[in-house]
This record gives structure tokens, sequence and C-alpha cells, in this order.
């Protein structure tokens, strides 16, 4: 195999700026004399230069890369990101409103979650909800964010005795409620993350909120497994949360999922989880963003002695997800990458998800959000200018502003002439 250097390769600057980072993070010497072996001719690079998405064989081959590789699969990946959507980099400015942290599920790595009775289990009050809601707008949020547990009712008669008395059926008739009270008193526009949804409660939260989301996680079933991360989590039946995935699509509501990488799956199940993703899309073209997201350790869960992910799987992962969906948003959140979170632009996100100024991250409150400057700093030291949008993407907002009602006034009062937040005067 012929030997050559860097000069050889079209994109020098960009091959030079990507290596020298990734090779000084594993201490190796870079020296404008370095040599790498040619990679044309590695199975999966030719396929991601003929443009377009890649199949899974080569995506399976691009996971796995050596970190000699790795500098060519980020300057693709990063190409791809600038052929989809050139030079900007967004976030959504929100509020997090954990509606309840009570949940049926007892997935392994939650720090989440809890029982009734457990020190801070809580359930919000409409009061609370709405004091949230204004002060984010305050601060010029433009998404109301509700996380929950999911169909805590289901387990818990406290869960159904705090419903009854809010004078409610259910968490979902609460959260439907809630949406509706935040999109009526606020400018926020809600995007909720309720679990598992039948066709009927698609339709219902999708008339309150412009977007929804259910992270897939992973395909694979066997890590519902005794002592596995989805043991005793009923809702992460991964057919289950592909069907709620589905009839968003076929209800035609712009949809979030992603993958949770670290949690006991294989590099080819990431893939696959992907790719049962894109078929999705293919079939509905209603998925405006896959996540995808790191574990992180913490002392209190059940998978406290697991190892993260290390960032160069973090940046395969990142990377082979914009390969395989080079048309749809890829975001990463930048907290649960600190402190070289901007590494996250080299390999192809074009978002940062959602960043609160008032609120902490609740499923990961020991990693801050980072400053909004400094966020803006680190996108533009990547070449792209920090742009805020709403919890529906641009490519997404005219489907749910055609159809009249209150939630297409209020789209039409967030929204700019580009489809992202409309910007300060
Ligand atoms: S990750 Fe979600 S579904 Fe799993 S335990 Fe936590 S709140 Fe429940």
């Amino acid at each position: 195999m012929r030997q050559t250097t860097f000069h050889d390769y079209i994109d020098a600057t960009a091959y030079i700026t990507t290596a020298d980072r990734c090779i000084i993070r594993c201490n190796v010497p870079i020296t404008p004399t370095i040599r790498f072996e040619r990679v044309d001719d590695v199975a999966g690079f030719a396929e991601v230069r003929r443009g377009g998405p890649i199949s899974r064989d080569s995506a399976v081959r691009l996971i796995g890369c050596s970190d000699g590789e790795l500098p060519e699969l980020l300057a693709a990946a990063r190409a791809a990101k600038e052929r989809f959507k050139p030079s900007v980099i967004t976030y959504s400015r929100k509020v997090f409103i954990p509606l309840t942290n009570l949940c049926r599920d007892y997935c392994g790595y939650c720090t989440f979650r809890r029982d009734p009775g457990d020190p801070g289990a809580h359930t919000m009050s409409p009061e609370e909800v709405i004091e949230i809601a204004q002060a984010g707008e305050k601060l010029g949020c433009t998404e109301a964010l509700f996380s929950l547990g999911d169909k805590p009712e289901l387990l818990f008669p406290e869960m159904r005795e705090t419903l009854r008395h809010l004078g409610y059926k259910s968490t979902l008739h609460y959260l439907e409620a809630m949406c509706e009270l935040v999109l009526r008193e606020t400018g926020l526009l809600p995007h909720p993350n309720p679990g598992l949804l039948s066709a009927e409660w698609v339709a219902r939260l999708a008339a309150v909120s412009p977007s929804m989301g259910l992270m897939l996680e992973t395909i694979n079933e066997k890590l519902l497994a005794p002592g596995a991360a989805h043991d005793n989590a009923p809702d992460k039946l991964p057919s289950k949360r592909l069907r709620t995935i589905e009839e968003a699509g076929k209800q035609d509501v712009p949809f979030t999922t992603g993958l949770l990488i670290g949690i006991g799956e294989s590099l080819e199940d990431r893939v696959d989880t992907l790719i049962a993703i894109r078929e999705l899309h293919k079939r509905y073209g209603h998925i405006q963003e896959v996540i995808v997201q790191n574990f992180r350790v913490k002392p209190t869960i059940p998978m406290a002695h697991w190892p993260e992910p290390p960032e160069g799987d973090m940046l395969r992962t990142v990377a082979v997800a914009r390969l395989l969906l080079p048309d749809v948003n890829i975001q990463a959140p930048p907290n649960l990458s600190a402190p070289y979170y901007e590494d996250l632009v080299d390999a192809g996100i074009n978002d940062w998800g959602g960043i609160s100024p008032l609120t902490p991250d609740f499923i990961n409150p020991e990693m801050p959000w980072p400053h909004l400057e400094q966020l803006r700093l680190r996108t533009e030291s990547k070449g792209c200018e920090l742009r805020q949008r709403l919890p529906v993407y641009p490519e997404f907002v005219d489907a749910v502003i055609s159809k009249p009602g209150l939630l297409s006034e209020k789209l039409h009062t967030s929204i700019g002439d580009d489809g992202l937040a409309r910007r300060a005067a």
C-alpha cells in the first residue's frame, strides 16, 4: 500500500485541523511530516465519497474505524453537514418542565425518576408550570420542554390520587392541559417527551404542541434482560417505541428521536437503531431531529460502575449518524461532552439541542448547560453561526402553521422569515 502525506488529501486544511485535535487528545505528537496510510481503499470511505446516504455495511465498518481513519470519517461527516445546513449550528432556548418525576420504569442509568415518597419525588402544580414558563419567556426562551415519567399512575396509587386531586384522569390528560396552558398564557411553544403514545394521544398532543419526542434509544431488545440497562423498564421495548414513532409519522407530526450510546449495546446495534429511524423517515418524512446522547455515569444509579463511552466513540457514532441521515438534523447535547463539546461540530452535528438559561438539566443535573455566550464563541471557532430555533425545525413548520388555531397563531408570532426563532428587535 502506498504511503502518503497530508498534502495528498484534497481538503488538507480541514484534515489537519481535525487530525491535530484528535491526535493530540491521544497524546500522539503530530508534525507536518507525519505519514498516514491512504484510506481510499478502506471499505466505507469509497461509498462516502460517492455522496448520499451510506449503506449498513459501510456504517458498521466506519463506526468501528481506527484512530488513523477517524480524521477522514470526521471530514466526510462535516462536509455532509455543510451540504445540508451550511455554516449554521442551531439550538433551542428552552425551559425544562419536569411535570412529574414519578415513573413506572426503572432504567439503570436514570437519576430523574422517583417512587412516591422518595426524596425529591414531585408532580408540578399548574401554578409551578406557568411560573417557570413565564420566567423563561422573560429570558427569551421559545420552548417549554415537558419531561415526565411514563404513565406512573399505572403503578402508583399515590399518582392516581394526585391526578384525581388535580382533576385529570391520567398523566397524559394532565400533560395535554399543561401544554395548552403554556401555549395560551405565554409565548413558549410546548415540546412534550411523554413516553409511549397511542394514535389518539399523538393526535391530542399534536393539537397543543408543534413537535414532540421519544428517544428510541436502542433497537436491541436484549437490554431488557435481568441486570441490563432496561431491566424492569417495560416502556423501553423497541417495538413499542417504533410503533409510537410510526404513529407520529402517519399523522405527519414533526418528531424528535435518537439513540443513547454506552448502555450495553454493540456498535452494530447503534447502526441498526439509526437505520430503523431512517426507514421510518423514508416512509413518513417526519423525523425532524436525531439526538445522539452519550451515557454519563452517576454515583446513585444502578449502572454506577459502567464505563462511559469515550470521546472518540461518541464522535464516530455522530459522524455515522450524519452519513446515514445526511438530510436530517443531528443533535448532541453539549453538556454531556464538556469540556470538548465543540469537537461534535467536526463530527457533523448541526444542532446543540435545548439549552436553558433558567432551569437545570433535570435528566443530568450534575452536567450544567454551557453559558450561551460560551456556546456562541465555541460554535464560531468551528466556522459556524449560532442561531436560535424553535422546537419545530424550519423544514417542518409549514405543515403545523397551515392548521388554523392557537398553535398556528403562536407559531406565527415566534417565527422569523427563515423559519428559525424571530431575531430580537
Ligand atoms: S429514563 Fe425515562 S422511562 Fe426510564 S426510568 Fe427515567 S424517566 Fe422513566
